[in-house]
Order: structure tokens, then sequence, then C-alpha cells
């Protein structure tokens, strides 16, 4: 059942006649897409004067809301002083700022950033370190990879291989990079077994991670990756207590490096700055992106940790890549300028205090609908689950595009917000979802409309759908 189609016309002034001739191919070929052409505050506002509340910051970028004059300021003012500059030779002194900044920020346990443009540049950069760190320690067999079922890590080639996304791989089957293999990931709701304590679940977990070393033969794994809350694949599903613990342990039992994903869940959203920051554990390669620069330019990056610094230093010295617009001066600029005023303004306790505020709010109001069966995440990064049958935790078919739905449906008058789609089923296991990660600024007020207005999109939609079947 389509309840609204794939691609409304939210409203015949709302929407760009023609999509054609943007670059924008990579969805739904025939959507009418919402011309925005403004955002200030939380606010996307359309081409009519209509409002619409973001309450994803966009796919969970906006940490600061839109039109920061302080941000725009940075950028023009690099923009105007020097807009670009090849890394081969130079740097400039917003990049080595932001690369201190978020060096120290780590209180020692990373030496050294590397600023790309996106969350799969920074990913692709993260599996070749890996592989060129074994490569300086003389153990060029370790070529293999394990990950997680049901996992995101990016778009192009060795991203998406690296990465569980069963839908988005899919296409591009045979992909690039082969020996790459997948255990379970860690999430509480679906899979711990009847009965089964966070411990033994972790425990269980690392046994099937280990076994998974064993297995492809411990000596020729580089790294394990992970995301230390599943975003987009399964919709901010943090990990059981002990299992980035257990894990680690596993990595370090056989030499392997344990690469952490925090493009979406890092740079504040968890409500530390490293999620990692809440597992006890370091990563010897962290990816960051999203709240990095919060949207004002696209900007990523890398953390690396000693151990690899020190293999590359003594080694080749360098590390055998790079892009044209790395460290881009305008989108370091930004990133300096909003990680500045996280800081200044101490953000991340309200990321917290409201991120308290608005799980407990969702799950008064939601959790005992009928088709919501899990919320679930930190900070301000929660998503939301759905489900045909309680009962069995059935998910809808993907045919029903059940969250596309509900996030198109949220998008019209009536409701006015902006939540993300999880994507729906990524393997037919899970169930859709929605994502709610509004900017680390949010009001008190904000939280309470968007928790009120979720509860009453999520019923209204449910009761269409139910009423149309
Ligand atoms: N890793 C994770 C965990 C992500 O959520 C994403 C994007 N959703 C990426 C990597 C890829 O980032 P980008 O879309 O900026 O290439």
């Amino acid at each position: 059942m389509v309840l609204i189609k794939l691609n409304p016309t939210v409203g015949a002034t709302d929407a760009v006649a023609s999509s054609k001739h943007s670059a924008v191919l990579h969805r739904h070929l025939d959507t009418t897409f919402l011309n925005m052409t403004r955002s200030e505050g939380n606010f996307l506002i359309l081409e009519n004067d209509r409002k619409i509340f973001d309450a994803s910051g966009g796919a969970a970028v906006g940490c600061l809301g839109w039109g920061d004059q302080r941000v725009a300021q940075a950028v023009t003012n690099q923009v105007l002083a020097a807009p670009y500059c090849a890394t081969i030779f130079y740097t400039t002194r917003v990049q080595e700022e932001l690369c201190r900044d978020l060096v120290q920020s780590t209180n020692g346990a990373m030496a050294r950033a590397y600023i790309v443009n996106s969350g799969s540049e920074a990913m692709e950069a993260a599996v070749k370190l890996a592989r060129q760190y074994f490569l300086e320690i003389d153990q060029p067999q370790r070529t293999r990879f394990i990950s997680r079922k049901q996992s995101y890590h990016g778009i192009t080639l060795g991203a998406l291989s690296v990465g569980g996304h069963e839908v988005r791989r899919a296409k591009f089957e045979p992909l690039l990079i082969k020996n790459v293999s997948r255990v379970s990931p860690c999430n509480a709701f679906r899979g711990k077994a009847p009965g089964e304590s966070d411990e033994e679940y972790a425990e269980r977990l690392a046994k099937e991670l280990d076994e998974e070393f064993q297995r492809v033969g411990p000596e020729n794994v580089c790294a394990f990756v992970a995301e230390p809350i599943v975003g987009a694949a399964l919709g901010c599903v943090p990990a059981v207590k002990g299992y980035f613990k257990a894990v680690r342990d596993v990595c370090d039992k056989y030499g392997a490096l344990l690469i952490l994903d925090e493009v979406m869940c890092g740079m504040g959203r968890s409500g530390t700055l490293h999620a990692w920051e809440q597992e006890g554990i370091v990563p010897d390669i962290q990816t960051i992106g999203k709240a990095l620069g919060g949207g004002y330019q696209p900007v990523a990056g890398l953390l690396a940790g000693h151990r690899v610094v020190n293999a590359l230093e003594k080694g080749s010295s360098v590390f055998v890549h790079g892009h044209t617009y790395q460290g881009h001066p305008a989108a370091c600029a930004a990133a300096l300028e909003v990680q500045r005023i996280v800081r200044e303004e101490n953000l991340l306790s309200n990321v917290r205090a409201m991120g308290d505020l608005l799980s407990s709010r969702m799950r008064e109001i939601l959790a005992s609908h009928p088709n919501v069966d899990d919320i679930r995440g930190r900070g301000l990064f929660w998503g939301i689950e759905f489900v045909a049958d309680k009962e069995n935790m059935a998910p809808f078919p993907s045919e029903d595009h059940v969250c596309m739905e509900i996030c198109q449906l949220g998008l019209t008058d009536k409701y006015g917000i902006n939540v993300y789609p999880g994507g729906g089923s990524v393997d037919g296991i899970t169930g859709d979802h929605i994502i709610i990660s509004p900017a680390f600024n949010i009001s008190r007020e904000d939280v309470e409309w968007i928790a009120a207005t979720v509860g009453r999109l999520v019923s209204d939609y449910f009761a269409a759908k139910a009423g149309t079947q």
C-alpha cells in the first residue's frame, strides 16, 4: 500500500517544476523536489515562504541550526584571504588550527588529523591508512577487513565494500574490495536472546568476532570497522555496555586495528564530542563528518592514533593518499568556527539535557503505539523503529516505504517537520525507522514541539494506513 506517493507534490508552489537538470540524480528520477530558498535557525524556508522545522539537521548534519553569522563570516573571510590551497606544498592557518583542536579534543588519544570533504572520503582514507600501516610494519598479508552486518560506511566503492547496507550495495556487486567479512551488529532490540544480560550479549558478540578472526586467519586481518552508534543502517542504535571494550580486546589480541566510523554519531551528536568516550576505549583510527562543519561547508576527516602515525613516521613518512580539495581552507574555516561555538556555548551539555527530554517525551507519547517498537539513541541522535506486528517484531514490507512516507507526510503543511528516513529495512530483518537529530542549541520549547509533532505525525500516518488497508 502506498499512502502518499513516494514523490508527492507537497504543494504546487513549493515544488521545483522539473528537477531533471539538477545534480540530484541519486534519488527517484521523477521526484518533485521541494525548492528550499533559505534556512534560518531551525527552519528550512521554501519558495512560497512556507517554513519547515528541521528536526533532523538535514541528515544529522546541522548542529548549530542555520544562518549562523559567525560561521558565515569565517568562511567569507577565508574565501577572500585564500580560498584554495594545494596541500601537496601548502597548508593554511585554519587547517592547522582545526587539526590541532581535533587532536587536543582527544586528550592525547589521537596523534594527527586529516581533513577531507565527505564521510565516504574519510572512510576511504581510513581503510587505506589501515592498510598502509601494516605495509609499513611489514605485515603486507593483512588485507582483510571485518565489519558488521546492517552497517553503513559511505557510498564510494571502498566504503560501500566495507559497509553492510545490502540495499545500497546490491546493484554494484561484485564490489571492488572482496576481502571483507561481516559479523552481527550490536543491536539489543533485535539481537539479544530472551533472558540474556547485556554482559552476556556483549560477550557472545565478541566471541563471534573472535571466531571470524580465527576463520579468516587472525594474521590476515587489517581492521575491524564499526560505528559506535549505528545511524543510517539501523536508526541510532548504541551498543550495549561493555561491547566496545570486548571487541577492542579481540582486535588487540590479534594485533588488528579498530576503526570507528563517527561520521554520523560523532562531533558531539551523542552528548560527548567523540562517541567512543562513552565506551571507555580508544580507536586506532576514527572518522568524523556531519557535525564537524554543521553543514556550512562539505567537510569531514579522520583522526589517527599514535600507533599508526608512529609507523608512518618511521616508514615512508607520507600517507599515500590525497584529493585536490582536501584540507580545503573554506571547509576548515567553517569547521573551526563551528567547533569554537560548540565549545564556547557549552552546547554539549545542552545536547545531553535536551536529549534526555526528547527521549522521555517521545517515549511518553509513542512507546505504547502498536507500530512503534523501539525508541533508542543517545544525546540528540534518536531513532524510532516501526513494526507491522509488535508481538513478533515483524517489519513492514519494504514496498510499503513506511519511513519514507512518514517523512514525506511530515513535510506537508499539517506538520511542517523534517525528520530523516532511515532508508527502510536494510535487509528484511530490521524495521523501518526515522531519525530525530536536531541542532545542538535546540530549546526546551522546541524539543517539546518536536516530540508532540512527531507523535501526531506517527499516529496519523498509521491510523490512515490502517484505514486504507
Ligand atoms: N559513515 C557513516 C556512519 C554515515 O552515516 C555516512 C553518511 N550518512 C557516511 C559514512 C558517508 O558520508 P557522506 O555521505 O558524507 O559521504
